[in-house]
Order: C-alpha cells, then structure tokens, then sequence
C-alpha cells in the first residue's frame, strides 16, 4: 500500500492591533517566510512546531508535502497583501500537492488581517472549500482567541499547554498523531468550545504557576477518561481584540459530543469559578531597584512586561533604562533594546569608541522617550546564535546587525530587529555572562522564564507602561467581547485606569 500523504504548512502570527507597525511581508521576511520544498532545511531537526509536523508525518510512516511557512514577530495588523500572499500560497499549494490524504496545518490562532478579525477560521474554511471532507487538523499557540468558525472548520484542534511554550514541537506531533488516528477510522472527532468572560493578562497566563495549572492539570485529568481525544485550555491574547479574544476551552471526543460539551462546560466553569486569581499586580519600577541595590547576589531578573515585543510591542521603551541610570545602579544587562540606527551608528565608529546615541523611544509615546546617551560601543557582530535552551531548541535567531553598548556601567545589547529574550546564548552570543550580572532587565512577560529561571536569584514583574501592561483597562479596545472579567466586572485597584505614559 502506497503509504498516505499529508500536506503541510504554517501561518503563524500573533496581531496587536494598536501596535503601529504594520505587518507586511517584509516582517514575515525578517523572520521566516519559506516555500515548498525550502521549508524542512530550516525546520527539520529542531523543536519548534513546523520541526513536529514533519516529525509526526515521519513517525506515522507519512510521505508530506509542504506548501509555505510564514511567521512574523508579533506586530501590528497583517496587511491585505501579506495575507492574501500568505493564503494564496498555502492554497495553491494544497492544490499542486494533489492526490493527498490530510492536511496538518500550524497557524497561531491570534492573527488579525486588513478585513479578516478571524484570520485563522477563514483560513481554516478556504482549505476545507478546497479539500472537501478530507481530514484537516491544526496546531495553534497558547495565546489563541478561538472562534465558533475555527473550530467547525477544523476537524482536530490541539493547543499548546505551556507557557513559556516549551511544549510547541510535542503539540504539532500529537496534531498528526490525531489525524493518523482518524484516518484509520479510530477516531471520529467531536468537538466542543467554550469561552467564559474572561480576558487574563500575559503573566497570570503563565503554566508554571496557580491558576493556570489548576485548569491544566483538570485538563489533563480529562484526556484519561475514555472517549476523549485532546483538551485545550488556552489563555488567549487580548490585543488582537477582536469579539472572541480572552480565554477558551476545547475538548475534542471520539463520536460523543454531549461529553464534549459538558467537559468544556466543566472546565469553563472552574476557570470562572478562581477569576479572581487572574489578577497581577506589578512591582512599581523605583521599589523593584530598590530591591536590587539591596539585594546582596544576583542575578535579579527585571521583566518590563509592558514593552514585550513577543506581544507586539516596539521592543524599544526606555523607561527602566532611564530609572536605573538615574538610580546609579550598575552591573545590569539589558537585553534587549530595538535600535537599528544606534546599532549602525555603533558598527561604524567600531569597538573601543564613544559614541553620542538618542537611544530607544523611536516608535510610539507609550514606552518611554529617546534618551540622549554616552555610550561605549564593546563590540558589534551580525547577531546570529543558535538557541541551546528549552524554547526553540535548535534553531538560529538573527537579531539583525548588533551592538553591545556599555553606559552608565551597564551593558545594553542594542539590535536591528525586535525580539524577546527567550535563551541566555542571546547575552553568551554577544560576550555577556549573564550569570555574572547584577541584573538582567528583560523585555519579556513570560517567556523569558524558561531560560531565565534556573539562573535567577528573583524575578521581578515590573509595573512598567506599555502596549502589553496587564492594567487592561487603560486600553481601548473596541470589539472584544462584553461584559468581560477583569474589565467590567470588579475593578480592584490594579485593573484601573491608568495612563500608559505615567512614569
Ligand atoms: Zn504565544
């Protein structure tokens, strides 16, 4: 028997809407915009999910098929080019890859385009028009607004259960694990979607800690009982504000729907029943210092969660930069800030020079403004290194042309494109042993974790302002879904308005 074909791609990109940088396709340049036959070079091998499609076909004795591979770094609205491009790429592929048995598909389940608020579910029914009632399944973030459409369209949905997603390349395996299943008639999915009221900010999200554990743990106790196929609990993300943002449940059962509904009901409920634990409450930026000054080791881990540019943030605020030089602190790492023009500036005048920088605070007000700096350029490089840690594990991250730039006796490592600090070869790459730093400031709400947390003395949330502040009040969001917690129902203190450029 000819063994089944699966055809394969990725469309991953996670939309905050009030960023100002537009997602074009040169964002999904900057990171990966890959077609056909091109995509297994860069994926096989690694730890990422585009890594477990190939792997889970592999392992099922499936010969695969790829059509395209887009992701972008969190941002602003796709453009209609871009996603029409994005689209029409996966779409002719699945059409040239004929005759096929399945499509396995990676998508974010955040994305929001020019005209589509529910990228995912469109894309989900453009592929089901074109393959009929073949088997479509699809892996998606931790962070996705799920919506009615995607989960008719698809016939298998599994999410990641970690966050940090540490879990992204077992999730996309399990995806083809389903579709293997369900092609040889074992399986015949039922599904079910629930969304209670709810809108957590980025770090109550976090699967290292209650709350987000009391639900996932519920959840894997719910994949043992007989019939169930897979159960998502996802966090979702607010800044695509589109009506179904916030969090949801879905439970996929084998030709039983009524167990399916009332086990997303159950976890539904629950997760309303502790709303109140998902509130955050932030450290103030001048107390979190005074902490550091006192503390007697380090490293202490300085997360400003509201300038995340793995949320769609600038990556370039300088609003704990500007505290720590007026404090005097010294012996900090920052990694990183966004500034291609003090990077270049940097290159230029080479290793050993001084040079006068406005650094950071290019993009928007909401972070922080540029500040007028001395800086000592330590060294420069093309910011590529290989990720060694839990995230990604294997593959390259190109910051772009980087500069490590010391000033006011910290070391900040300046780059060309956005990113979070995911892995501590980011600050190794650039000659920084993080270990030996008095601080580290992160622009990160979560992620930065996984690698940070087995060297870190503490870890401190930083109530900084931003276009991811979990104060989810001081934002106007126009079609997210009310009434919704913690918006309008309690407004208990931290949840209230407060103006993004205070500091
Ligand atoms: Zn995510």
């Amino acid at each position: 028997m000819a063994p089944k074909r699966i055809v394969l791609g990725t469309f991953s990109h996670e939309t905050n809407v009030l960023s100002n940088i537009k997602t074009d396709l040169s964002e999904f340049r900057k990171r990966h915009l890959v077609h056909g036959d091109e995509i297994p070079a860069h994926f096989r091998g690694t730890k990422t999910a585009a890594g477990g499609l190939i792997d889970g076909c592999e392992r099922n004795g499936f010969e695969f098929v790829e059509t395209v591979h887009a992701s972008a770094t969190p941002s602003g609205t796709i453009t209609e080019e871009a996603y029409g491009h994005i689209l029409g790429a996966l779409l002719d592929g699945i059409k040239a890859a004929k005759p096929f048995d399945g499509v396995a598909l990676h998508l974010h389940g955040a994305a929001v385009a020019e005209g589509h608020d529910d990228v995912e579910g469109d894309v989900l029914g453009e592929v089901r028009k074109l393959i009929g009632k073949k088997p479509l399944v699809a892996s998606f973030d931790l962070h996705a607004n799920y919506t009615e459409k995607m989960v008719r369209e698809a016939d298998i949905l599994v999410g990641y259960d970690t966050y940090p997603h540490i879990d992204e390349y077992e999730r996309a395996v399990e995806s083809v694990d389903l579709l293997a299943k369900m092609m040889d008639g074992k399986l015949k999915p039922t599904r079910a979607l629930r969304q209670p009221p709810m809108l957590p900010a980025l770090q109550v999200q976090f699967t290292g800690r209650y709350p987000m554990t009391k639900l996932l743990d519920e959840a894997r106790r719910m994949e043992q009982i007989p019939g169930v196929a897979a159960v998502t609990v996802a966090a979702g993300f607010p800044w695509s504000d589109i009506k179904e943002a916030g969090m949801s449940f879905i439970v996929i059962t084998d030709n039983d729907q009524r167990l399916a509904d009332s086990l997303a009901q159950e976890l539904s409920d629950l997760a309303w029943g502790i709303r109140r634990d998902f509130l955050v409450k932030p450290m103030p930026v001048r107390e979190a210092l005074r902490r550091v000054k006192a503390a007697k080791e380090g490293p202490i881990v300085l997360a400003d969660i509201g300038d995340n540019p793995g949320g769609g943030t600038p990556c370039d605020g300088t609003v704990v930069l500007k505290a720590v030089i007026e404090e005097g602190l010294t012996g900090g790492v920052f990694g990183v800030i966004w500034d291609p023009i003090a990077a270049s500036k940097a290159a230029k005048a080479g290793p050993g020079k001084e040079i006068d920088v406005s650094l950071g605070g290019h993009t928007d007000r909401l972070h922080g403004k540029p500040l007028k700096l001395k800086a000592l350029v330590k060294r420069v490089s093309d910011g590529r290194w290989i990720v060694k840690g839990p995230m990604g594990t294997g593959s390259e991250t190109d910051m772009g042309l980087t500069a490590v730039l010391r000033v006011a006796g910290n070391d900040l490592i300046i780059t060309t494109k956005r990113l979070q600090p995911l892995d501590l070869e980011l600050y190794r790459s650039q000659g920084i042993e993080p270990t030996d730093a008095r601080f580290i400031v992160v622009k990160s709400s979560v992620h930065f974790r996984a690698s940070h947390e087995p060297v870190a003395k503490e870890i401190i949330e930083l109530d900084t302002p931003g276009l991811t502040s979990p104060r989810l009040a001081g934002f106007k969001f126009r079609k997210i879904r009310r009434p919704i917690f913690p918006l309008d129902f309690e407004m208990l203190g931290i949840t209230e308005l407060k103006r993004m450029d205070e500091e």
